[in-house]
């Protein structure tokens, strides 16, 4: 693999602390509907591609059940390892679809190989980045910050660049948080973890 953190699991451990982070923060804000208590329910998960580096609190994702009868709503934080349904993590989602561009046929194929992925898959995600998330509110809040605008025929590359991280890692995990909140649709709080270089 291109880049080393890809297959390091330091790295993993540090998105899934930030993710216990936002997930502390949602539970401890309660039910947004009655401001019940949460209790945990999270979600069986087997992401694919990267099994070896990821230690087993990548086979959950986590989540919360309003415990008030009656309610019972889900609250599922945001999260910078699950983007969404998708079974890769966004990590990979991000580092693919922004390598790819860079890379010649048969290093294509490698990776595609590496990560047992299907050419449909990386085609679904091109999509993605060049449909549905121009199209998001999320995007729509983020874009004007960038000066000259982002083309978004380039994403993610494009945006992976302007970011101001101290190198690649740290700039992928600055574009898992911007995309966290378009991991759920069952939470709408204010996003505050940061993310610390230092701890990375
Ligand atoms: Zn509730």
């Amino acid at each position: 693999m291109c880049h080393a953190f890809f297959n390091d699991s330091r790295f993993y451990q540090y998105l899934f602390h930030i993710d216990q982070e936002m997930a502390n923060e949602a539970q401890s804000e309660g039910c947004a509907h009655c401001g019940g208590r949460l209790h945990v329910a999270s979600y069986p998960r087997k992401p694919r591609g990267i099994r070896c580096a990821l230690d087993d609190s990548y086979e959950r994702r986590l989540s919360f059940c309003c415990a008030t009868d009656g309610c019972r709503r889900r609250c599922t934080p945001p999260s910078v390892r699950f983007l969404g349904r998708k079974v890769y993590l966004g990590a990979l989602v991000i580092l693919v679809t922004a390598m790819e561009h860079g890379l010649s046929t048969k290093r294509q194929k490698q990776l595609i190989e590496q990560l047992d992925l299907y050419p449909q898959t990386i085609a679904r995600w091109r999509r993605w980045w060049r449909k549905i998330f121009p199209a998001s509110r999320c995007w729509q809040a983020h874009r004007g910050h960038y000066i000259p605008p982002i083309d978004v025929s380039q994403l993610p590359g494009a945006l992976l660049v302007r970011l101001s991280g101290k190198d690649l890692q740290h700039r992928v995990c600055l574009l898992l948080r911007l995309l966290a909140p378009l991991t759920t649709t069952s939470w709408s709080g204010c996003l505050r973890v940061v993310i610390n270089p230092q701890k990375m």
